[in-house]
């Protein structure tokens, strides 16, 4: 069936329809709502003062008009709900004036304070709907023709609808079917229906994202072709050369992906721990390892910055070995990228350390073989692939600071291995936290004396740049209190509207030592190494969730010296007591798996779902039970649909091979 032959579909609607890239009827159906506009009317008791609510109601007065400008009007007028008559106003909707006449019922929808409400909209009760009203976001059609479009091709197809459940799955979690689905997405009649059209399509979401994860990991262990040998003796040289004793972990993981390097299969594996728990150090060995059967290795930083300091520490470790490593980035200029590029492509060049730079079109390997991303969740997905797609079978290794507790990265990336490195080297004394009352700054003040006076440095962090009703401590005030308590310090200001350039040109002068106290909000989490600086403040701690703060002490102590963490944090509830685990506890995991319990996921979530998650529907924070359930129901399934290929699981198979298919997905 073409678009053409649905009703009410000509010649320029199907264009507009393609436009909006819906070629078929089936798509039209399948186009579901961006998000729902909950319609449902309340009666005065449950109506909060200052709520914003839909309200029925019956015209009292005549309206009247103020001009409060040419282009800013009032109108004014009576309604009565229930029994109580208000004073209904709205702006900038006069020709209200005509229609809105005593005796009309009328639905209100606005904020209610005492008798009064300003109002938003203010509809004929007639014509009001109550239930979710589908909002589409579609260009040049409205959401209301849309949806009777989808209503008119649900009848003509919905003897056609292939569900990919099948009927046992369904039936055993109560689960609607697709057709049933394809008619109530579009507009859910009640709170009822929605949760119902939900539950189905987190659940199916979640199934095919764990099956497809299974798949591909399947796929990767039957590929071959990817195994490095690579010259053991040159490994231990280079791990002798170290200036240090790699830590238990260390030494373990590594272990563990010189397995992943010898093994047929590509490695997937992400490397997780504490910024300075020594990623890059096992990634460096592990390089070693790769270039040491003659082929290539990059390693990619989301900033210009992280990339740098990485190349600086590598290039410094690698000395003296026979391996030439290379920084490339948009900073290079043009003659000597070039020439790195030339060399890159002839194989003169083993290592390269850089920004996105290193996938751009005119960057060709010669045998590119291990890639090596740090800080993957800053990176979009296909920045990602570009980098893999430049060797043939490419050892994917991801470096993360992000803690996330082996079981949850198990459950949502069941495809890769997972190394986590919890201790830290020796040589480095954990950060000491203390809680300090916002009101006693004076503490504040004079551990901040005592760290310039040592001729160190200070970070200070706080949530928002500006004050508001909820942010007493901004970046602004804070600046301008310690510029002027500390006026022979140089303080310097650091936030995410400033444009990168003066960002970096911040960071530069600081870790150049040329600033004493940085402040700043979270933006300095990433793992940037400022060895000088000891003292880490955070305004507003109570704000935070425990992985976030775990991050930002992280920032402090770097080098040899003693770091110091002080959460500032203002009174009420318990802020105290849900703080005072940061004083005891110096493991990021436990610190994260914390925050999973109490805070529902908290930051953690907010890091994942903008990076790794490619979630529509589900929403791990509160979805987790669907997520499991889904991951169970994949591994016991994943024979019948995949080896044995049962009838049964025909379209559910198709659809996971379609989807793997597709280069948006990023573990391919
Ligand atoms: P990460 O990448 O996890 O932030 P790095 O590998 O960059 O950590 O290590 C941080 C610092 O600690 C580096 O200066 C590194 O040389 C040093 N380091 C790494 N491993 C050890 C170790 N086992 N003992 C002492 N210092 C170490
Ligand atoms: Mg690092």
């Amino acid at each position: 069936m073409t678009l053409l032959e649905l009703k009410g579909v000509g010649e320029k609607r199907a264009e507009t329809l393609r436009k909006n890239g819906i070629h078929t009827p089936l798509e039209i159906v399948r186009r579901y709502p961006k998000r729902y506009v909950h319609q449902k009317l309340s009666t005065l008791d449950e109506v909060e003062q200052d709520e914003t609510a839909y309200l029925q109601g019956e015209i009292k007065s005549e309206a009247s008009v103020y001009f409060i400008r040419t282009n800013l009007s009032r109108l004014t007028v009576r309604v009565a709900v229930e029994k109580t008559l208000f004073s209904v106003s709205i702006f900038n909707q006069h020709y209200l004036k005509r229609t809105l006449s005593p005796g009309l019922k009328v639905v209100v929808y606005g904020k209610i304070r005492n008798h009064a409400i300003t109002a938003q909209r203010i509809t004929r009760a007639d014509g009001f709907e109550e239930g979710f009203l589908p909002v589409y976001n579609l260009e040049g059609i409205k959401d209301k023709t849309f949806y009777n479009l989808c209503m008119t091709a649900h009848a003509h197809l919905q003897d056609h609808f292939v569900d990919i459940l099948p009927s046992t799955l369904r039936e055993k979690y109560r689960l609607i079917g697709y057709s049933t689905l394809l008619k109530h997405v579009h507009k859910p009649a009640n709170t009822r229906v929605h949760k119902q059209v939900m539950r189905r399509l987190k659940y199916e979401e979640l199934l095919l994202y764990q099956l497809k994860i299974a798949y591909l990991k399947n796929r990767r262990k039957s590929q071959t072709g990817a195994e490095q040998n690579y010259d053991i003796d040159t490994v231990r040289a280079f791990i002798k050369t170290l200036p240090f004793e790699l830590t238990s972990a260390q030494k373990r993981e590594t272990n563990a992906i010189f397995k992943n390097l010898k093994a047929a299969a590509p490695m997937h594996r992400i490397l997780q721990g504490d910024t300075g728990s020594g990623k890059t150090v096992v990634a460096l060995i592990c390089a070693v390892a790769v270039m040491s059967a003659g082929r290539q290795v990059a390693l990619m930083a989301p900033t210009e910055i992280l990339a740098r300091q990485h190349y600086e520490n590598i290039r410094a470790l690698v000395e003296g070995t026979a391996f030439k490593v290379v920084y490339l980035s948009q900073s290079v200029e043009n003659d000597a990228a070039k020439t790195i590029k030339e060399k890159l492509g002839a194989g003169s060049i083993d290592m390269v350390v850089g920004t996105h730079m290193l996938f751009s079109k005119t960057v060709v390997y010669n045998d590119l073989a291990f890639v090596i991303t740090d800080e993957q969740h800053r990176f979009g997905v296909n920045q990602r692939l570009s980098l893999k797609k430049k060797g043939k079978l490419v050892d994917s290794l991801y470096l993360s600071a992000t803690p996330i507790p082996r079981t949850l990265a198990k459950t949502l990336f069941g495809d890769m291995d997972v190394s986590i490195l919890e201790d830290r080297p020796e040589n480095r004394l954990p950060t000491k936290t203390t809680l300090i009352l916002s009101q006693n700054e004076n503490k504040v003040f004079s551990r901040v004396a005592e760290t310039l006076s040592r001729g160190e440095q200070v970070f200070v962090v706080a949530p928002n740049i500006t004050d508001s009703e909820r942010t007493l401590h901004s970046v602004e005030t804070l600046y301008r209190r310690y510029q002027k308590h500390f006026s022979s310090a140089k303080t310097a200001f650091l936030h995410g509207m400033m444009d990168k350039p003066s960002q970096q040109v911040i960071l530069e002068s600081f870790k150049a030592l040329k600033t004493d106290i940085l402040i700043a909000t979270t933006l300095i989490e990433v793992g940037i190494d400022f060895p000088n600086a000891t003292l880490m403040i955070v305004y507003h701690a109570e704000r935070f969730g425990y992985a976030q703060l775990h991050q930002l002490r992280g920032r402090v102590g770097r080098g040899e010296k003693q770091g110091q963490c002080l959460l500032v944090f203002e009174p009420g509830e318990d802020y105290r007591a849900r703080l005072s685990v940061l004083e005891t506890t110096t493991d990021g995991f436990k610190l994260s798996a914390f925050d999973l319990e109490n805070r529902g996921f908290g930051d953690l979530v907010g890091t994942l779902q903008s990076g790794y998650l490619p979630f529509e529907h589900a929403d791990v924070s509160t979805d987790m039970a669907i997520l499991n359930t889904a991951r169970n129901d994949a591994l016991i399934m994943f024979d019948d649909i995949f080896k044995d290929k049962k009838p049964a699981y025909k379209a559910l198979r198709e659809s996971v091979l379609r989807q793997v298919s597709q280069p948006k997905w990023f573990q391919t």
